[in-house]
């Protein structure tokens, strides 16, 4: 990637954001911190251990002599759910809301720390009457509501590994990961409500359990949430409000070694076949709690908490369920999407119980632009002190909008730079102590070793682009991909000796602050330059017809890959604006360089996403070379891709 350097700064960002002065008196984590970890990063993960309530304190930290093997905190043994629950009930914070669930349809209901003692022991005596086993998996197929958090606890309390699979997801999809995991009991719901309206699961259920492979899948717990009609297979089938509700409020919670299976996650499918990410109990617990408190600088006696993430993906995992909630916070689960009832609902809920951090992706913060400033302007939002994004590289438009319209131009932004794969936040800003600059994730959080490298490992110099890589192991890494050591050693270690590979493109700037530019697959090679598509997307967004930009580099005899681009257009204006594709072309080029103007450029109404507002890129490259296109098993609306094909022929632009 010798060449990214020529172009890796054009769409150079010269704004820095220095932390409120309040906020960074009062931090929880300050710049000592960054001294303290690389003074002795063992140690300090060591001391970050001590959040948690250990029945065994560990006197190991890392063990890594079976390399990537990691073994963090070996000899220690604690509860996770204890640690989520219990103790804090025992702390006096009983009292405390942990929970305030807004429905999609109005309803709403606060559960404190006690409450949910009561239910996560009832549910956790009632997965033991089931047949619930320690090590026994159990797949997690929910809607968004208080239950499948108390699901996730209870499994986590009986050392019952989960995998929660996100309910979009189709039975196909369903079944592959129940398989994969061999699971013994699914837990679910009628439904949940989306956009709406019921929104059924259990015949997904239903249909997954009849393909091969799912047949140890002894019982199938249903939530009642929506009242629609379900099929039943008695004997199979029972009601949480049968089985849960009349169980007893007491159950001790056992201890389990640190290094014992917390849950399976699969990985989103942006870029293949699904893998089985494997957390494990005490460095997990460990990550996410720190990360927690020092990257949104929880207080947990006053802040109320809100991560907008499903709790499908690994950030509801770490930042709905398990950070939040060793840490005693209150926060928010809101159960439907954005724009139901109206475009306003987000900000409404977060007026509506003090939202005062905000956990959310870029792709919902660009559709919020397009909706419009009108909307977030009428409720009061003024609680909020800390913003956060995930998922994507934030670009700068979207940024510069976030901090405006919802930060009211003083809450810090903290773009969180992670994966599945990680569990917990790698690179953001502290929001106490960064000077933010918009859309870079920037540094490596304390105790977190990464780097850009070449493609022969060595460290890029500042102001050069390459390849992220983690060059010491952390925490909450995954320990394998579930049944898999080796697809686990080819994936992640074997791209450079001894580093972990986390398949994303970066730059260091002349600060050496880091920029993520999207996958390594997704970086285009055009005359001899690797040009990234991030970059290509952010320079189109900066235009203000374009409300959304995906780019692909396409086979191309001239140039090796020529640069297409899909943009989805602002309100005004209009696909059959004459000069439209031209202007957008000389747009990039005056942002970028001559080089980085695409060779294609169509509009189109929608673009291809998984069910985590990702943009499937892989897919786009498929029509763009005019192939059949790849898996699409985990794209929201499938439909969307035969649109974009039915555009292709006349839509180009050539030179
Ligand atoms: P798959 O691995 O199956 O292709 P996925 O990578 O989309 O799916 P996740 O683990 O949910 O699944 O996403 C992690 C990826 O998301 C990162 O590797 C990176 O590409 C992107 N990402 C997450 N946060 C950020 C961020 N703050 N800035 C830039 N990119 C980010
Ligand atoms: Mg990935």
């Amino acid at each position: 990637m010798s060449e990214h350097s020529s172009l890796s700064n054009l769409l150079k960002e010269e704004r820095r954001f220095t932390p409120p002065a309040e906020l960074a008196a009062n931090a929880n984590v300050t710049a000592a911190a960054y001294e303290q970890a690389a003074a002795d990063r063992l140690s300090f993960w060591a001391e970050q251990a001590k959040r948690l309530s250990w029945e065994t304190a560990p006197t190991q930290t890392l063990d890594w002599s079976n390399a990537p093997f990691a073994k963090w905190f070996a000899d220690g043994k604690l509860n996770v759910a204890y640690n989520c629950v219990d103790r804090h009930v025992e702390n006096g914070l009983g009292d405390r809301v942990a929970i305030h669930f807004e429905g999609e349809t109005g309803d709403s209901r606060s559960l404190t720390y006690a409450d949910l003692q009561r239910e996560v022991s009832k549910a956790a005596n009632a997965l033991i009457e089931l047949g619930v086993r320690t090590g026994d998996r159990v797949a997690v197929y929910m809607p968004m509501i208080p239950e499948t958090v108390i699901a996730m606890l209870a499994c986590a309390r009986l050392g019952a590994p989960h995998s929660v699979v996100f309910g979009g997801f189709s039975a196909d999809a369903l079944a592959t990961r129940i398989q994969d995991a061999d699971a013994r009991v699914v837990i679910t719901a009628d439904g949940g409500y989306r956009r709406g309206k019921p929104s059924a699961l259990k015949p997904a259920v239903d249909e997954a359990l009849t393909k091969p492979g799912t047949e140890n899948v002894r019982n199938v717990l249903v939530v009642r949430r929506t009242g629609q009609d379900v099929a039943w297979t008695e004997g199979r089938d029972v009601w949480w409000h049968d089985t849960v509700e009349r169980q007893s409020e007491q159950h001790t919670p056992e201890a389990f070694d640190a290094e014992h299976p917390l849950f399976i996650l699969y990985t989103s499918g942006t870029t293949g076949k699904p893998k089985g990410i494997l957390h494990t109990t005490g460095g997990y617990l460990t990550q996410v709690a720190y990360t927690h408190h020092a990257v949104f600088d929880l207080k947990p006696e006053t802040d109320v908490f809100w991560c907008t993430a499903d709790v499908g993906w690994v950030t509801g995992h770490s930042y709905i369920a398990y950070g939040p909630l060793a840490n005693g916070a209150t926060e928010v689960l809101y159960e439907g999407t954005p724009d139901t009832p109206h475009q306003g609902r987000w900000w409404e809920i977060v007026q509506k119980y003090g939202v005062t951090i905000l956990y959310t992706a870029p792709t919902a913060i660009r559709a919020c632009m397009k909706w419009g400033d009108d909307i977030p302007a009428k409720f009061d939002l003024s609680s909020l002190r800390v913003l956060g994004s995930v998922g994507e590289p934030i670009n700068p438009e979207a940024w510069m909008w976030y901090r405006k319209h919802i930060g009211a131009d003083a809450a810090p932004i903290v773009d969180t730079w992670w994966q599945t794969e990680t569990g917990a936040m790698m690179l953001s800003p502290l929001p106490g102590v960064t000077a933010t600059k918009p859309g870079s994730a920037q540094v490596p959080l304390p105790g977190i070793a990464a780097t850009v490298v070449d493609d022969d490992a060595h460290e890029v110099p500042d102001g050069a682009g390459g390849y992220l890589v983690l060059t010491e192991p952390w925490p909450s890494m995954l320990r394998t991909i579930w049944g898999d050591d080796q697809r686990y050693l080819d994936t992640y270690w074997s791209r450079f000796e001894g580093k972990y590979f986390a398949g994303d493109g970066a730059k260091k700037d002349e600060d050496g602050d880091i920029w993520l530019l999207g996958r390594v697959d997704d970086v285009m090679l055009v005359s001899g330059h690797n040009i990234s598509t991030t970059e290509v997307e952010s320079a189109l967004v900066s235009h203000p017809k374009v409300a959304e930009a995906a780019v692909v580099g396409a086979t191309d005899p001239q140039t090796t890959q020529a640069i297409c681009a899909f943009v989805i257009l602002r309100g005004t204006a209009s696909a059959d604006d004459e000069g439209l594709v031209d202007e957008l072309r000389a747009h990039v080029a005056q942002q970028l360089g001559p080089i980085a103007k695409p060779k294609r450029i169509m509009p189109v109404a929608e673009l291809p996403k998984t069910r985590s507002g990702k943009i499937m890129r892989r897919l786009l490259r498929d029509v763009a070379e005019n192939r059949d296109l790849g898996d699409v098993s985990t794209l929201t609306d499938s439909s969307v891709m035969d649109l974009i094909q039915a555009k292709l022929p006349g839509a180009s632009s050539e030179d």
